[in-house]
């Protein structure tokens, strides 16, 4: 199957640059020439990949990855960032917004393509995830749903397990607390949930979690992510 990538990019050159290039590769390519347009098409098309543009009219390409990663609907579509050289602050910002590469310009063909591959391999991988998963004094049964600190078991309510699980399953990417409510407690949720509801259930999980909670890292005025130890 031939994989779909998304180019949000105003500029007509490099738009038809990148889409000779990818269709080249066999890359299934469409546009967008704006954000707006962008986050439309990211529900509507569901791309494999963004190739996102920082420099763009109206909304900016940082502000694009950050609605994507907070949309339930695209929050797992890996995002590869385009920075000329006078952005490294924003390649930063966009990488902790959640952006899985970046690639300054001006680049190469053939790098871009090894880059793009790179991590659509990674994407795929996660799909894959085992059904157990150790790190640290942690051990998660996903099929069994059942926790372990240290060999001993722990006790978690259905949301503490799914706020874990969604946290491990990320890999690391930074989740944000609209993202987190909206795939645990769903869109329907009644008022007085609110993202502070995610705060107060990942610090009862950390209490539960014990010596495994420092895998648990808050990213300040955002949400939360999973760092797994070092084996
Ligand atoms: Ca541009």
């Amino acid at each position: 199957m031939k994989e779909k990538i998304l180019v949000v990019e105003d500029e007509k050159d490099i738009i038809k640059m990148l889409e000779y290039n990818l269709k080249k590769e066999g890359f299934k390519v469409v546009s967008a020439r704006d954000g707006e347009d962008a986050l439309d098409m990211a529900v509507r098309e569901y791309p494999d990949l963004v190739l996102l543009d920082l420099m763009l009219p109206g909304m900016d390409g940082l502000e694009v990855c950050k609605s994507l990663k907070k949309e339930t609907k695209t929050a797992l579509i890996p995002v590869i960032m385009l920075t000329a050289k006078s952005q490294e602050s924003d390649k930063i910002v966009g990488l902790e917004l959640g952006a899985d590469d970046y690639i300054t310009k001006p680049f190469s063909p053939r790098e871009l393509i090894a880059r793009i591959k790179a991590v659509l391999r990674r994407s795929s991988d996660k799909e894959k995830a085992p059904e157990i998963f150790n790190s640290g004094d942690l051990s998660v049964d996903f099929a069994k749903i059942s926790v372990n600190v240290r060999n001993r078991p722990v006790e978690l309510t259905a949301k503490e397990f799914e706020l874990l699980r969604t946290l491990l399953k990320a890999k690391g990417r930074v989740l944000s607390r609209d993202y987190l409510l909206d795939s645990i407690w769903g869109y329907d949720h009644a008022i007085e949930i609110q993202t502070r509801t995610v705060d107060v259930h990942v610090r009862t999980l950390r209490k539960k979690l014990r010596s495994a909670a420092k895998m648990i890292i808050t990213v300040k005025n955002y949400g939360y992510k999973f760092e797994a130890e070092e084996e």
